[in-house]
């Protein structure tokens, strides 16, 4: 792509924090790559897993900023996103938030929406999964009620109540479920007592059953697992895919671990190769994040992209869910308006 980009200035707001109802909060810095008066916007969103703070962020873009206003020539997105990967290890959000901020100046430059840029059909994509958490009955129900129009379910369980949890939604809806346990089964006999368990009541999926670093009991498990399993935790990167692909039957792609939407992009042909599932996911975001991994969301099998909905402080209007199905609009860029 040969566009003008110079020079390019990059901004970063002051660090905040999403609201998150209830729920601890998650550490934000929203990005802005401006170019000649035209504005793309980024989102870098920090869980604790991930270790990043807004302190590594806001120095981690410094850095940045300084490297943006030296490309002289071309909008090369690939030459640009390398150069930032290069600047530091980790920091896996920050660069996605200035991968997001390219993309979205990059569709703004050439008016075209960036699931255009990726040779999307802009129909093809998932319904999203309406998350339940950890509750009681009585919770659950409730939000069962509150999200009736979507589709499919995703619900996280932990070992402690799993059971309980799961005969409360089956008394109520046979909707489609994906189960998250989040690292939370602990051991690997009882992971498949459970899977088996599972297997007769509507289970699309389990993500990330077993802790990360059990990688033998990883592949046992996938041995003997009636139902497919994704990683999480266990894939950060493209260069992951090669670690998880004899012990998942998929992945889990989010921006935010992988350093943005090129290299989520990327992942995704490369696991298409593999026969590997994809999940599109996403950490605790605004609708700015959420509709950049939107974009490539007819690319993959399932979304897992309603962070919007949970969150009490979106300053954006996105991607929208019209009965749970992810629907993009034509807006060039990754599709936000920031809101008044
Ligand atoms: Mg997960």
């Amino acid at each position: 792509m040969k566009l003008n980009f110079t020079p390019a200035i990059l901004y970063f707001q002051r660090p905040f924090k999403i609201a998150h109802g209830v729920r601890s909060s998650t550490n934000i810095v929203l990005t802005q790559l401006e170019h000649e008066g035209i504005i793309g916007f980024g989102e870098a969103s920090m869980p604790p897993y991930l270790s990043e703070t807004h302190e590594t962020a806001l120095s981690f873009l410094n850095k940045a900023a300084n490297l943006l206003s030296g490309f002289k020539n071309s909008f090369d997105i690939e030459m640009i996103i390398k150069a930032i990967d290069e600047l530091a290890p980790g920091n896996t959000a920050a660069k996605a938030s200035v991968d997001i901020a390219l993309h979205d100046l990059l569709g703004k430059l050439q008016n075209k929406s960036c699931w255009q840029l990726f040779n999307c059909e802009k129909e093809n994509t998932p319904y999203t999964t309406y998350t339940l958490g950890i509750d009681e009955p009585e919770i659950i129900k409730q939000k069962l009620i509150e999200g009736n129009s979507f589709k499919t379910l995703k619900v996280k369980l932990n070992g402690e109540n799993d059971k309980l949890i799961i005969s409360t939604i089956r008394s109520l809806t046979n909707k489609p479920i994906a189960i998250d346990v989040n690292q939370g089964w602990k051991d690997k006999h009882q992971a498949l007592e459970m899977i088996n368990w599972l297997q007769d009541k509507n289970v699309l999926f389990i993500e990330q059953p077993l802790p990360k670093e059990n990688v033998d009991d990883a592949f046992w498990l996938y041995e003997r697992s009636p139902l497919p399993l994704f990683a999480d935790e266990s894939i950060q990167r493209f260069a992951d895919i090669d670690k998880v692909k004899n012990c998942f039957h998929g992945i889990n792609i989010k921006l935010m671990k992988c350093t943005g939407i090129f290299e989520a992009n990327r992942m995704i042909s490369y696991a298409r190769q593999l026969n590997l599932k994809i999940l599109i996911g996403c950490m605790t975001e605004t609708s700015c994040a959420v509709s950049a991994a939107a974009q490539l969301s007819p690319l993959v099998d399932y979304a897992d992209l309603d962070a919007p909905l949970l969150i009490k402080n979106n300053f954006f209007d996105g991607i929208e869910f019209i009965n749970g199905k992810i629907t993009l609009n034509d807006l060039p860029g990754i599709g936000v308006v920031q809101k008044a």
